[in-house]
């Protein structure tokens, strides 16, 4: 059989697959909400019950990034103690092995744990502890990015870096910063950042997501980033385009994503194809899937389905994400044998 004969769905799921834009609070499903809400108090499960419900009956939508926010927000409140963090990882990394994604970058809010008075270490013994007993049983490994909410200012953020070179020998691979991009521009960052890049810390950063252009440049030259959350401002101005293309910054593209915030109209607004044509290096993601209703494999069919991308460009958005993880280089070539492997038969005869 020729392997460029089978349904698209067969192909995207044989695919490997590498996540770098996921957030593990915006990833807890209805099923794993609901067992979460098993351990408290009926209250809280009827509010569980009716939030998964209110969320589908929206059909995902959140009408405006604000109103994201304050969703994503609530979302965090449910994770109470550090065994719930544990059961969303368990559940997460389990999701993760049965779409094919081989390896992810998961971004844990540190900044939200703290903002709720919690333990950030007991928190991370939890979550790392569940990520490892999940990859022994999947093979599924995940690195964590330590994210800080940008409108909360830069002791804040300096706060979630010292947690982040604290955790740096058990897994944690950068430092992110998200939120609101205009009450926290990235300028006010550049000296946090370079603590980071000292520290021996990777560097990403929502950008271009609400903010403009200016947003992904003052990222790049200001903070040093090293990938772009979103970037799909990007596509208006061409200097901005000509900095990620020379520089070869990976853009960390959510399709959905940007829709259910409210950024986009319509997905077809989603300048991915010209992203793609101006030589950009663009990695597929989810961002919180569960709060978007989508998951990677659904992405990667946007994309084909949607956008028209090819197989073949599907492997190279494939190869993008494995070349621009964190890993280290021995690590970045075992998963691209793996995909050769799949992408390597196309068009061959069985
Ligand atoms: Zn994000």
């Amino acid at each position: 059989m020729n392997a460029t004969n089978t349904p698209l769905t067969d192909f995207i799921a044989r695919l490997p697959k590498v996540e770098l834009h996921l957030h593990l609070e915006g990833s807890v499903r209805p099923e794993t909400l609901r067992e979460l809400a098993r351990t408290k108090g009926w209250l809280k499960r009827v509010g569980a019950a009716y939030w998964a419900w209110r969320r589908a009956r929206q059909s995902y939508r959140y009408g405006s990034f604000r109103k994201f926010l304050r969703s994503f927000g609530a979302a965090t409140l449910l994770l109470e103690t550090p065994e719930d963090y544990a059961l969303a990882t368990r559940r997460l990394v389990e999701w993760l092995g049965r779409q094919n994604v081989r390896y992810a970058e998961v971004t844990l809010s540190a900044g939200v744990i703290l903002w709720k008075k919690q333990s950030v270490e007991a928190v991370f013994d939890a979550v790392s502890a569940a990520a490892a007993e999940v990859h022994g049983r999947t093979g599924v490994r995940i690195n964590w990015i330590f994210d800080a909410i940008r409108h909360f200012g830069v002791a804040h953020v300096r706060e979630v870096l010292r947690w982040a070179e604290r955790f740096c020998s058990r897994g944690v691979v950068a430092l992110g910063i998200g939120g609101d991009e205009a009450r926290g521009p990235a300028g006010l960052f550049a000296e946090v950042y370079a603590e980071a890049r000292a520290a021996g810390l990777h560097r990403t950063a929502h950008a271009g997501e609400v903010g403009g252009p200016e947003s992904i440049r003052q990222a790049v030259e200001l903070l040093g980033a090293e990938r772009i959350g979103h970037g799909l401002a990007a596509a208006r101005d061409p200097t901005v385009m000509a900095l990620l293309r020379e520089r070869r910054i990976p853009l960390e593209v959510c399709l959905t994503s940007n829709v259910a915030t409210g950024i986009l109209r319509r997905l077809e607004d989603h300048p991915l194809r010209q992203l793609l044509e101006g030589g950009l290096v663009v990695t597929l993601n989810s961002d919180d899937p569960a709060m978007f209703g989508t998951s990677l494999t659904e992405e990667f069919l946007l994309a084909a389905n949607r956008f028209g991308l090819t197989r073949d460009q599907l492997v190279c958005l494939s190869e993008n994400a494995i070349r621009a993880t964190f890993l280290p280089a021995t690590e970045q070539q075992a998963l691209l044998q793996d995909l050769a492997k799949v992408a390597g038969v196309r068009g061959e005869s069985h």
